[in-house]
């Protein structure tokens, strides 16, 4: 199968599963995780029709990055160590793993300095795998109720990534509780926090994620093939 008909292939499965959860399908992004594939394979994709992209690592997506055409989008979804944050520039349409209040305020300060305003979406962990990065759903609040003092961030939703060991139907709970969280968060209100977005689905799961409600699933080895480090 080429890139284009993996990508054919995923955005069919994207719109029935959303027809399926009487959703409508262009409430649904598909992001292409280009991260270890050759710019060749990112350029094939972007001819197919494939306009956002994500990263996990920040050396990567600077040197991917000039290879595609101003519309591309780019986006971050690894977790991100704080002496990267200057290497970071507009060009990055969303972070997705603003997990720590050091994050944050790097980011602020940073975003301060170049007069930008970063796009961001809090990552959670809502498996509690101590694996996994992300903030825990206790610790949420009291999190977003720093946004107001870093003017320089925004946040625009919530971000998951499921445990690895989990079955369908526990990933499909864990795609419900973060819905259903950012729900109850939705009902407060805090400056510099819009939670309208709902990052969650990759390859092996993403049509349950969009049957659960997400807005944006990460999609790699399902449009590029495995990766050679698996
Ligand atoms: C690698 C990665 C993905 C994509 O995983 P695939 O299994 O290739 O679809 C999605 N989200 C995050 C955070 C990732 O690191």
């Amino acid at each position: 199968m080429s890139i284009e008909q993996n990508l054919a292939r995923v955005r069919q499965n994207i719109e029935v599963a959303a027809r399926r959860a009487r959703r409508d399908p262009s409430e649904i992004k598909l992001l292409a995780v280009s991260k270890t594939m050759s710019a060749l394979a990112v350029e094939e994709a972007y001819r197919a029709g494939q306009r956002d992209f994500a990263e996990n690592r920040v050396q990567e997506w600077h040197l991917k990055a000039p290879n595609l055409p101003r519309d591309a989008k780019w986006h971050l979804i690894g977790q991100l160590q704080t002496n990267k944050v200057k290497y970071l520039d507009s060009r990055l349409a969303l972070i997705h793993s603003l997990d720590r209040v050091s994050l944050l305020q790097e980011l602020e300060r940073q975003g301060a300095r170049k007069d930008w305003t970063w796009n961001t979406l809090v990552q959670v962990n809502i498996a509690r795998d101590p694996a996994k990065a992300g903030l825990l759903t206790e610790e949420i609040e009291d999190f977003l109720a720093l946004l107001g003092e870093h003017p320089h961030v925004r946040v625009w939703g919530l971000m998951t990534i499921g445990a690895l060991a989990a079955t369908s139907e526990e990933t499909r709970l864990f795609f419900r509780e973060l819905r259903v969280l950012r729900d109850e968060l939705q009902d407060k209100q805090w400056p510099g926090v819009k939670l309208s977005e709902l990052s969650m689905g990759m390859s092996q799961d993403y049509e349950t994620a969009v049957e659960e409600g997400a807005t944006m699933v990460r999609v790699g080895r399902g449009i590029f093939g495995d990766r050679m480090n698996g």
